[in-house]
């Protein structure tokens, strides 16, 4: 048999399969054709026939029953290579047809008529036929019948087309549209509610307890401790894969009438729902963190983390959403403070703290310009000789209305706010321009002035430049600036902390760790970091006298710092046995109200004046002589 070009035939079945008709059940347009064709040709078999690449499959049929045949046995397979109607007047006489099955088997068929389905593209998908089971003839009119039904029987695949093409867009679009409307309320990379809908959600919580003075409800504000870390140290990737799952082990936490949402960053709220009092937000408080601190495991990596969360209950009464998650969040906060890894309930003295906070945030806006901050300075003693060989650089804010405040009134505050930054800056060039003017004033060329960097401060890029820039400007030797950072502001900073530190040894300014044995790296890390000195925590020093237990961990230190070629200073030394026993450790340094309370400028100076003679060697602390220690003892 005769075949259309391959590439013709491959086009023409692309198109037939576009026009998904195949195996679809019998519809009345098409019926109605088929009828058509029979009664006009005076048929007892008409079909609509659609050639496949194997078989032919009928749309529309009249006297016959099966559903296919196979392609290379049918008329239409001929039919559809034609231009015109395609008629075998006798299928005996036709040398083509004479010996086909359905021409010599029960079919009988004799007569055959066809007119090819073309498409407007000019490919024909098919037939529209008539048979009959004796020879015969068409008139003109029968055959420009049959051609102009073939063209309505393609018109009703066109549009048959569109309308299914229609609703396909339609669906489509429906698709799109809810995906829509699921990113404007989900979280892009947990997929949970976002802040929109968790405030929706919450509000309708409120008109229901409004209406309803039994319906109670809760909502907790959980915050990931040391995400950050985490973060820095172990990339974005596992980053986004911890939120991921803590996102799904939170839900599993939950019943379905609860709401978990993501806020951003590692910051998640829930909201329960038809609850009966503080217990039930305290289990799933509970319930929550026993989930969350069995361990991650990424790629074989293991990773601990905790939360922290604050729980406002609804009977505070509040008309706006945004009120209790203001409470939760302060909740929250306290409970960071209290240690991490548990949870607050709010109570309005947290408020009040709360309002306080936002007070001193305000105030220490101004502080700076204001001129409110002041140093002092308190010495660190040579333990051998007595001698001061520098001072630490301790802040304070003379507050307009409070008086004078501690550090730990205002650096959290400030570290949370970024007003560290001016803070430090100020403190690092008054802490060197006093220092150098105490270098000329009194030949103490050898004190030295240690100055404490907070984490925020240690993360800013440029702090090398600032660092030398005043350095400059003030003119000190590097070598009198020390520089005292805690293990957690290394760890926070793990990827720029080495390369940093290393600058700053460059440029000949030694780094001092602060509060050590506090932090939480501890001995792992130290020997990743250039660092020159370890301060020992005062915790440690502290009672050292009355226990072998910090004795024994001082030792431990000690024999770290000598293994590591370094020097040490206790902290908070404030008696002669500590003294003794630091001594004995051959602890270099000491600094505590033992030898004297941080003194303000004027204080500190009259000590500079009374401490360097005037060949410029400074002479024993006089609380630190070997003679004043043992009558110290003694008496
Ligand atoms: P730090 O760097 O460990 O400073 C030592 C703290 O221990 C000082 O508290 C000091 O007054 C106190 N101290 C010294 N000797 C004794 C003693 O014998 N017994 C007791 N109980 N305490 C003693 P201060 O001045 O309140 O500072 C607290 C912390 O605030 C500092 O701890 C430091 O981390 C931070 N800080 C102070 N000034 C600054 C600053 O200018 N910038 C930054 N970023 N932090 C600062
Ligand atoms: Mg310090
Ligand atoms: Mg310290």
């Amino acid at each position: 048999m005769e075949f259309q070009e391959p590439e013709t035939e491959i086009k023409r079945l692309k198109l037939l399969h576009q026009y998904r008709i195949l195996d679809t059940v019998p519809e009345k347009h098409f019926d109605d054709l088929t009828q058509l064709a029979a009664y006009i040709c005076q048929t007892p078999i008409s079909a609509i026939s659609l050639t496949d690449f194997q078989r032919q499959w009928y749309k529309s049929k009249i006297g016959f029953t099966s559903t296919e045949e196979l392609r290379e046995m049918t008329f239409c397979a001929h039919a559809v290579l034609q231009s015109d109607v395609f008629v075998i007047p006798d299928t005996l006489m036709d040398e083509r047809f004479a010996n086909n099955p359905f021409v010599t088997g029960e079919a009988n068929i004799r007569f055959y008529a066809g007119a090819p389905l073309r498409t407007p593209h000019g490919l024909a998908l098919g037939t529209l036929c008539v048979l009959d089971r004796v020879p015969r003839e068409l008139s003109y009119q029968q055959i420009q019948s049959l051609s102009v039904l073939a063209e309505q029987v393609v018109t009703q695949l066109e549009l048959r087309r569109n309308v299914q093409n229609l609703k396909l867009n339609i669906v489509k679009r429906q698709k799109s549209e809810a995906q829509l409307r699921h990113n404007v309320f989900h979280d892009g990379l947990t997929g949970l509610p976002n802040r929109a809908l968790f405030m929706k959600r919450l509000s309708a919580a409120i008109a229901k307890a409004q209406r309803c003075s039994s319906s109670l409800f809760a909502v907790l504000f959980i915050d990931l401790d040391r995400f950050k870390v985490i973060n820095d140290s172990l990339g974005h990737g596992v980053g986004d894969r911890l939120l991921i799952e803590t996102a799904s082990r939170l839900k599993s936490c939950m019943r379905h009438e609860d709401v978990v949402a993501r806020l951003g960053g590692d910051e998640f709220t829930i909201l329960l729902n038809d609850i009966q009092g503080i217990r039930d937000a305290t289990d799933i408080a509970d319930r929550i963190q026993t989930a969350l601190t069995l361990p991650f495991n990424f790629s074989g990596q293991e990773v601990f983390i905790s939360l922290s969360v604050g729980i406002t209950l609804s009977t505070t009464g509040y008309q706006r959403p945004e009120d209790f998650l203001r409470d939760a969040d302060t909740a929250m906060y306290r409970a960071k403070a209290y240690g991490k890894a548990r949870y607050e309930i709010f109570d309005v003295s947290m408020h009040d703290s709360a309002v306080r906070q936002m007070q001193l945030e305000n105030d220490l806006r101004r502080a700076i310009e204001r001129q409110e901050f002041e140093i002092y300075f308190q010495p660190i003693v040579c333990l051998a000789s007595g001698k001061i060989g520098g001072f630490e650089a301790l802040i304070r804010w003379q507050h307009p209305t409070r008086g004078l405040l501690d550090p730990l009134d205002f650096i959290g505050v400030a570290e949370e706010t970024g007003a560290i930054i001016p803070i430090g800056y100020w403190i690092l060039s008054e802490a060197c321009r006093q220092l150098h003017s105490w270098q000329l004033k009194y030949g103490a060329t050898s004190l030295t002035i240690s100055v404490n960097l907070s984490t925020k401060q240690f993360s800013q890029r440029n702090l090398i430049e600032q660092i030398s820039s005043i350095l400059q400007s003030v003119g000190l030797n590097p070598c009198s600036l020390k520089l005292e950072i805690t293990e957690t502001a290394i760890m926070e900073n793990a990827a720029s902390a080495a390369e940093m530190l290393l600058q700053l040894r460059d440029l000949g300014i030694e780094i001092y760790m602060d509060d050590f044995g506090t932090g939480y790296s501890s001995l792992s890390s130290l020997h990743h970091f250039p660092v020159d000195l370890l301060k020992i925590d005062q915790s440690f020093i502290n009672g050292l006298e009355r226990g072998a237990e910090k004795s024994k961990i001082v030792q431990t230190i000690m024999t770290l710092t000598q293994n590591l070629g370094i020097n040490a200073i206790a902290e908070g030394v404030e008696t002669a046995e500590q003294i003794s026993i630091l001594r004995m450790l051959q602890c270099k340094f000491g600094q505590g109200y033992f030898f004297s309370k941080p003194l303000d400028r004027a204080a500190a100076e009259m000590l500079v004046a009374q401490h360097w003679n005037k060949a410029g060697e400074a002479i024993s602390h006089p609380n630190c002589s070997a003679q004043s220690i043992e009558k110290l003892r003694r008496g």
